[in-house]
């Protein structure tokens, strides 16, 4: 039997999450080593990695400098030792609304 590991509500507007968007919201700048880059000289970073189940939400996708995607490889923050500089959050004018609420949905991804 299987049984679903501390379910919570599944974080609003975690849909539609694009490069474009994603890097704007991080305004350039690599969520690891803290450099603004040109956008062609960042990547997406999966926090949680595809192959580990990570999605391509908003929640899970970070700007991210060539170094430290290589750096990070297939693993979590966690495991790379590696911080991010904020909690990917959806970008939208209602982003804000969802306040502390999202830090907990979050949570899910890394220690569950
Ligand atoms: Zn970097």
């Amino acid at each position: 039997m299987i049984r679903l590991c501390r379910y919570r509500r599944v974080p609003r507007q975690n849909r539609s999450a694009s490069r474009k968007g994603v890097l704007l919201r991080d305004g350039n700048t690599c969520q690891y080593c803290r450099r603004k880059l040109a956008a062609q000289e960042l990547t997406l970073d999966h926090v949680v990695p595809r192959s580990r189940s990570g999605s391509a939400t908003w929640e899970n996708l970070v700007a991210c400098c060539l170094a430290c995607n290589n750096r990070k490889g297939n693993r979590t923050p966690q495991e790379a030792g590696m911080v991010l500089m904020k909690t990917p959050r959806p970008f939208s004018i209602h982003a804000k609304l969802a306040g502390g609420a999202d830090e907990q949905a979050w949570e899910k991804y890394l220690f569950c």
